[in-house]
């Protein structure tokens, strides 16, 4: 029987081991296939405080991680596929076929991309569509690319792609950016950054790879090619919970309902980061909520007992 199970390695996930562990719970920490979350897909955090210069994504969670494990917590892989609530403890089921038992559990398997769901999305999955631009990026040296989206993630993609394509167009649904005034500043300034508005991208066509989109404009749903060598999606994130739909309630979007304290509706359960944050999701609330889930999970303990 596990004190303290933590299911997601992001900068959540990664807090509320620091806190368990600190806490002498031994929390054993559990990544799905996206080990280190989100951050690890960025580049420059430039907003977390303690890092005046800025810190890289992937080492931030690296360190955090770090941090944890040297006041004990255990990491492992795999993927939850299902949670029982049973007589003073919770069951959690993984893929592997292993089932752990633990008095505790903390959701923090935070959010994967969203994609457009069209039908020539999946056959150039991997030739020239991709939601990462930082993993992704250099293979677009010299070309010329979209990128999908007016939020803070498409105007970070289109910021970082122009270290390599000749020509990165956003194509966003509206007039009007989502994104934060900072990042559209820059976005806006970049030489090699355009815009088209109003617009949705409604196939890819190619031979073998991405060799253009098919625009349409929404407002008249005119239809126009638009040649391109590839497809940078940043519309946003699907919070992972599939695994919990029918035991943990969720809300309309699939985010965990957690109440301002972490708590789920299941005693003992609680919820962090991007997987139940429907407003903020950034590194610094879901580190805070990592935090709060954490010290909600220690009293719990203390109080069972
Ligand atoms: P987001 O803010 O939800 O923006 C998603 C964008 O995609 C929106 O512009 C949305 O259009 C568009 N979109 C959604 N579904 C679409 C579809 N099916 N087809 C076409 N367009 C679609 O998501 P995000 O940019 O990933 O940001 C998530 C959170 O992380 C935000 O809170 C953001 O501030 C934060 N973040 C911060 C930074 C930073 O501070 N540097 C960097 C990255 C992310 P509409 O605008 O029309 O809804």
């Amino acid at each position: 029987m596990e004190e303290v199970i933590i299911l997601g390695t992001g900068i959540g996930g990664c807090t509320a081991a620091i806190y368990t562990a600190r806490a002498d719970l031994k929390p054993l920490v559990i990544s799905g296939h996206e080990d280190g979350g989100q951050l690890t897909l960025t580049t420059d955090v430039e907003n977390f405080p303690g890092f005046p210069e800025g810190v890289q994504g992937p080492e931030l969670v690296a360190r955090a991680k770090k941090q944890a494990e040297r006041f004990g917590a255990r990491f492992d892989y795999d993927f939850a596929s299902g949670i029982e609530k049973k007589e003073g403890h919770i069951e959690v089921t993984f893929e592997s076929g292993k089932v752990l038992e633990t008095r505790t559990l903390i959701i923090a398997t935070g959010a994967s991309a969203r994609w457009l769901g069209i039908e020539s999305e999946a056959k150039f999955k991997g030739r020239g569509v991709t939601t990462c631009a930082t993993c992704d990026g250099a293979f677009f040296k010299d070309k010329e690319v979209i990128v999908v989206g007016g939020g803070d993630s498409a105007m970070e993609e289109a910021l970082f792609l122009t270290k390599f394509c000749t020509k990165v167009t956003v194509v966003h649904r509206r007039e009007e950016l989502r994104a934060s005034k900072i990042m559209q500043e820059k976005a806006r300034k970049n030489d090699k950054i355009s815009f088209i508005w109003n617009s949705s991208v409604d196939g890819i066509y190619g031979e073998k790879v991405v060799q253009g989109v098919k625009l349409k404009d929404v407002k008249t749903n005119e239809i126009t090619d638009f040649p391109c060598d590839g497809v940078f999606l940043a519309i946003g994130h699907i919070p992972n919970t599939k695994f919990v739909v029918g035991k943990i309630d969720v809300d309309e979007l699939g985010y965990i309902k957690a109440d301002r304290f972490s708590h789920t509706n299941i005693p003992g359960v609680f919820a962090a980061g991007d997987v139940q944050d429907t407003r903020f999701r950034q590194a610094i609330t879901a580190a805070g909520s990592g935090c709060m889930a954490a010290m909600e999970a220690e009293k719990y303990l203390v109080e069972l007992e």
